[in-house]
């Protein structure tokens, strides 16, 4: 993929509690441009915080700040589009292909203003890209997990973003799936487009992402894959910071992460 050219999204001294509990602690860091960034780390390491925190979701603890571009994230939020966790999504309600991918144009229209041609020229544009023309009619409910998974992704090209926030956008697809979705990021990146993508596969991350974030509430390591995905910093992240000695992956496949 791409090299890097600048930075896009600055973190400092990023904190998120929900009460008592801390889900960020004090993280710094920053994401390249146009290039796609894969977040790593155990359950409940504060991936999906992060991208929350990203659209400006989540209060920071004072001291932190978060800068999309130049602009603070609250300024910033239609260059953003964000995928949810698949189990955040309620896959029965009634509701069309198409009638999905229109929703990434609401923010853009006025309360009660309908979609003007130009929003219905994007939602066209998106769901060419994305391959989903033909099943516009069809409830979201009747396709399969990478048809469903497309659609959504539809509906954030759809929205002009061009910085992608994929919350385990692989989760639940088959190998096929998950193979359609790795190009379609890659083709994305190769238009200029920031995807930054919270995933579960270490090979997966090694394989179609060039830049990589380990978290496990504060942060391991960030940048390119190789620096990043190390045996070090996996144990860091994955076992609390047990030294490579008594390492009990040594020996062991890495391809996937220890439960
Ligand atoms: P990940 O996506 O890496 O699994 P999360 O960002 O979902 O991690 O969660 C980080 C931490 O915050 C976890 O300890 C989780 O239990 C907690 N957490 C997440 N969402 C909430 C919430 N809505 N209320 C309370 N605690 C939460
Ligand atoms: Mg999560």
């Amino acid at each position: 993929m791409s090299a890097a050219t600048h930075e896009i999204i600055r973190c400092a001294h990023v904190t998120v509690r929900y009460g008592e509990r801390l889900a960020l602690d004090d993280v710094t860091t920053a994401i390249p441009c146009g290039v796609a960034t894969a977040i790593l780390g155990p359950n409940g390491a504060g991936k999906s915080t992060f991208l929350r925190a990203l659209l400006g979701w989540h209060a920071l603890a004072p001291g932190g700040e978060i800068r999309i571009g130049d602009a603070h994230a609250h300024h910033q939020l239609p260059r953003l589009a964000y995928l949810p966790q698949r189990h955040a999504i309620d896959w029965d309600f009634p509701i069309t292909v198409r009638a999905v991918v229109a929703q990434g144009r609401y923010p853009s229209l006025r309360p009660w203003q309908c979609l003007r041609a130009a929003d219905h020229a994007a939602i066209d544009r998106a769901m060419g890209e994305l391959g989903i023309t033909e099943l516009g009619d069809r409830q979201i409910r009747m396709l399969s997990g990478g048809q469903q998974q497309r659609v959504f992704l539809a509906r954030a090209l759809a929205q002009g973003a061009d910085i992608f926030l994929l919350d385990e956008p692989f989760a639940g697809l088959d190998l096929y799936a998950t193979e359609e979705l790795t190009h379609i990021l890659r083709a994305w990146v190769a238009q200029g487009r920031t995807v930054l993508a919270a995933v579960h596969d270490l090979a997966l991350a090694r394989a179609h992402f060039s830049h990589a974030l380990l978290l496990n509430t504060r942060l391991v390591a960030a940048g390119p894959v190789a620096k990043v995905l190390t045996e070090e910093h996996i144990n860091a992240a994955f076992r609390g910071g047990r030294c490579l000695h008594d390492n009990p992956l040594r020996g062991v496949s890495t391809t996937h992460f220890p439960a």
